[in-house]
């Protein structure tokens, strides 16, 4: 590269005046050496690729790396390489003023707060690329608006499933979006409406097939479930304090993984750790596909399914018209038969697969299942009992790449067309090309499963242990739970913090209130937070601060439909913002002095299994205990010690009140404040407690991390790295040998006590109509589907607010911090909309038909290149970080 461009320079100086062409050659070179784009990606790229090759051709973690390691030639070099790599990323993140305290390697654990340097800094790196190419993208926007407003471009992600990979394929073939201008709003279907309130996800479940250990009665009481304390015949007060004290005995429950038991105790039969003879799929011609969108096909489908020892399945989802997200389509593959089912059209009745997809004795096949095992849980109450995940093998494979389309190429020889990823998938009726490559998702799982579990056991000598361990894997994929993004008054600075602006106090007040406009709006619409309002234009409009409402829309391109909107609503909010007392914001205050958060670990409310979800929407959910200290120790091996003054400080504090359920009063007074007192109040709090980061953990920001969630990447690298010796290992290959012979014993005993199971559960189905006789009187009563004789028209039950916030306050054993400015209190919103059909003097705005005026007023040529990029990326993307590496850009997972 320097060559060319040095022969390129000696060339023209010799003749710059004679030779215009050379001149303008050298003009129009990107940088030395490269002609344009293309040229230069094209060269990235090459390069990329074959490090990653390098990188996959390193002796394995574990037994080889050890092995390896004992060579004092392969330590130095290690060593020596490892210098240098980490220069040179320390250089690269330090010109792009990123934290770059990556080189100080002196301890082994700092690993995990390396890795996230890394992370946060692709973070920033990508998300100043998508910023770059929108800009650069600008001009095309205008006429390009199909795709709703405030799309990032499409940013350059590792993912497993990101089918194209780095390595083929332009943008527009990765990320084509056959979108359809006026699709119906699937939501509007759905007999159970969605919950966007501001509270913990609770399990949809209400009947429990295959059970070892039974529902807790707050599921399958039905009365439980629904009682509210407005139904109880006592003073409200009272009657708000009698359900809190009922619900408290349920609080456990509500958040528990409702197959925690089953999973815990699920054993992989010895016939499913022997090496298989792969079974080839049908020709994808000859194999009958069918399209399942009644409640008796599903049914019928239910009862083929519990017939086969194993299934495979994949769905397809929709992020960007809704708050939560949607699944849109169940693929499912026997090895005879293809399916795909119309989950929009049956969501209410999804819950039924149950009765196969938590049956131990069926394996279920996914390819990279972490979000699908959220959505199932999130859209229709589903778990998996005996997973296996094609994506955890091919990583216990160590194979280049772990995308579908890798395993597909490799095993399949089939060139999989990938274009439809990202395509619109609540268009009704499908087209045809869409059905095909959904189908093709699932259609080769199980050949695939099968010549994965062969190598798997050779590559191992044909020792089952690198088998059971992606058994064990998938199990912990299975085991996920879906985390519903929770707005808090400091969700904000999350986002702010990845942004690595420094905002000024009237700034950062802007951008918190934009940033709980934006939630609160997408909550109540059910739109995605970057449809309300993408985040770079919420912080172009924090740092421009307009004086006009005019000037919001200019920060905007495209502007929002809701932007459009309520553009005066935010007018005021800038206005607000404006207001405050110019100084310099707390959070450059804070970096300045060199401080960062760490994260202490899990929250214990969600256990272990929670992915958070840091993300675009950045809402921590329930607060973690955070500690600040100084950056100086990031990598420290020793555990952070209080310096004396802070030992004195924190002996200052109050011990914690709280008791559990006890609510915050807010004085009726302080609801209304004057705008002296807002002011004041605003100066107050614009004065930093120069203690505050000294303080244990009060007022310290939210801030959740997936980092110490032993299902996440990171976790799992810095297990890696914590090498084991010979002996521990010969140690536990006794250990395991012995407990194998116990787990024979078990398994024996489990299957008893399923069978035994399975009676009770017979006999409970007894009880209630059966699904099947349902299925057929749905039959004669014209489609109509029922969910389940007892349980028509009923709606998820939503836990008391009072009950969810105390439950938080106790999980974080801190006291209440200091009231700050409440942006909204969703006590007081209309959370009508979210259980029930729209207020109806709401006649605000509809967001569908201002999409569509939108529309209409924008050409948007057919065929036209769209920038379905940055379609539809869904918030639930966000959790896919610890699968995935990188966290918090889009498109994510
Ligand atoms: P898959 O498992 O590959 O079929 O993907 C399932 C769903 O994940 C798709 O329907 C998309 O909604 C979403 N998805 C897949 N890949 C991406 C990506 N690169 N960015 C955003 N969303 C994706
Ligand atoms: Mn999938
Ligand atoms: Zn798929």
């Amino acid at each position: 590269m320097m060559k060319t461009s040095k022969k390129k320079e000696s060339t023209n100086s010799g003749s710059r005046d004679d030779n215009p062409d050379a001149n303008r050659a050298e003009e129009s070179e990107l940088c030395p050496g490269f002609q344009d784009v293309d040229a230069f990606v094209k060269y990235g790229l090459g390069a990329v690729l074959s490090a990653t090759k390098a990188s996959a051709g390193l002796p394995q973690a574990g037994d080889e790396y050890d092995f390896y390691r004992s060579f004092p030639g392969f330590q130095e070099f290690c060593e020596s390489q490892g210098d240098k790599l980490l220069h040179c990323m320390s250089q690269i993140m330090q010109h792009h003023g990123c934290r770059s305290h990556i080189r100080d390697r002196n301890k082994l654990t700092g690993l995990e707060e390396r890795f996230d340097l890394v992370v946060d800094s692709n973070d920033v790196i990508l998300e100043r690329a998508g910023i770059l190419l929108d800009e650069a993208d600008g001009v095309n926007r205008t006429q390009n608006p199909v795709m709703p407003a405030g799309f990032q471009p499409p940013k350059i992600v590792v993912s497993s499933w990101n089918r194209k990979g780095s390595s083929s394929g332009s943008r527009s073939e990765t990320f084509r979006l056959l979108h359809a201008k006026n699709v119906a709003r699937p939501q509007l279907k759905f007999k159970e409406k969605v919950d966007n309130s501001n509270t913990p996800f609770v399990p949809k479940i209400f009947i429990k097939p295959n059970a070892l250990k039974p529902l807790p009665s707050y599921f399958s009481n039905k009365q439980i479930r629904k009682e509210r304390p407005e139904d109880l015949d006592v003073p409200a007060a009272l009657a708000d304090f009698i359900h809190q004290q009922r619900t408290q005995e349920h609080v456990e429950d509500m958040f528990a993984h409702p197959y925690q038991y089953e999973l815990d105790h699920l054993t992989i039969p010895e016939k499913l750790l022997s090496k298989p003879e792969p079974q080839m799929y049908k020709p994808m011609a000859e194999t009958k596909l069918s399209f399942i969108d009644s409640l008796e096909e599903l049914v019928a489908l239910n009862g083929k399914l519990c017939q086969l020892p194993e299934f495979a399945v994949d769905l397809e989802h929709h992020s960007y018209r809704s708050f939560l997200g949607i699944t849109c389509l169940m693929q499912i593959s026997t090895r005879e038969e293809d399916f795909i089912i119309d989950t929009l059209e049956l969501r209410g009745e999804m819950h039924i697969l149950n009765e196969a997809f938590t049956d131990p004795t069926i394996v279920k096949v996914f390819h990279g299942a972490d979000s699908d095992i959220e959505w199932l849980q999130r859209d229709f109450g589903l778990y998996v009992v005996n997973l296996f995940d094609n994506h955890q093998a091919s990583r216990a494979l160590n194979l280049a790449r772990h995308s579908l389309d890798h395993l597909l190429k490799n095993f399949c020889n089939v060139n999989s067309d990938k274009r439809y990823q990202l395509a619109d998938w609540r268009i009704r009726p499908l087209p045809e090309e869409m059905i095909e490559y959904a189908r093709a998702d699932t259609h080769y799982l199980l050949y695939i499963y099968d010549c994965m579990r062969a190598q798997l056991l050779e590559s191992n000598h044909g020792q089952p242990g690198l088998l059971q361990c992606v058994w064990n894997k998938s199990k912990d994929v299975s085991l996920k739970k879906y985390v519903k993004p929770i707005f808090t008054e400091e969700s904000y600075l999350e986002l702010q913090r990845k942004q690595k602006r420094s905002f000024n106090t009237q700034q950062l007040t802007t951008f918190r209130l934009l940033y709980a406009w934006r939630d609160k709006l997408a909550r109540q619409e059910d739109e995605s937070t970057g449809y309300v309002l993408p985040t770079h234009m919420m912080i172009k409009i924090s740092e421009e601060l307009p004086k006009e409402p005019q000037g919001i829309i200019a920060c905007c391109n495209p502007v929002p439909p809701l932007v459009r909107q309520q553009v005066n609503e935010l007018h005021l909010l800038v206005q607000q913002g404006r207001e405050m007392p110019l100084l310099k914001a707390e959070m450059a205050a804070q970096k300045k002095k060199g401080l960062t958060t760490i994260k202490k670990a899990e929250v214990p409310l969600f256990g272990p299994h929670d992915t958070s979800r840091g993300s675009e929407s950045g809402h921590p959910q329930l607060v973690a205990d955070e500690v600040l200290v100084k950056q100086g120790v990031l990598f420290s091996e020793e555990d952070y010690k209080m310096d004396v003054d802070e030992q004195k400080i924190s002996s200052l504090l109050a011990p914690a009140k709280i008791t559990l359920f006890q609510e915050l009063e807010t004085p009726a007074g302080q609801r209304s404040l004057s705008v002296a007192q807002t002011k004041a109040r605003s100066i107050i709090e614009s004065f930093e407690n120069p203690f505050r980061m000294y303080l244990p953990s009060s007022g310290a920001h939210v801030n959740k991390n997936a980092k110490f969630d032993p299902s996440s990447k990171i976790f799992e690298i810095s297990k890696r790295w914590k090498l084991q010796s010979a002996e521990q290992q010969q140690k536990e290959m006794e250990v395991k040998k012995k407990s194998k012979e116990e787990a024979k014993q078990k398994a024996r005993k489990l299957s008893e006590e399923r069978t035994k199971a399975k009676q009770s559960y017979q006999e409970s189905l007894r009880n209630i109509a059966s699904v099947r006789q349902q299925a057929t009187n749905s039959k004669d009563g014209g489609r109509k589907k029922a969910r389940s004789g007892c349980e028509d028209g009923e709606t998820t039950p939503k836990p008391s607010k009072k009950l969810m916030k105390s439950a938080e306050k106790s999980q974080k054993t801190e006291p209440p911090s200091e009231e700050t400015f409440k942006p909204f209190d969703y006590a007081q919103s209309d959370l009508k909309v979210f259980d029930g059909s729209k207020a109806k003097d709401n006649t605000q705005f509809d967001p569908n038909r201002q999409a569509q005026d939108f529309r209409k007023k924008q050409k948007f040529p057919q065929g036209q290149k769209n920038n379905l990029s940055s379609g539809n990326r869904s918030m639930s993307y966000m959790k896919g970080k610890s699968e995935r590496g990188f966290r918090h850009n889009w498109p994510k997972r």
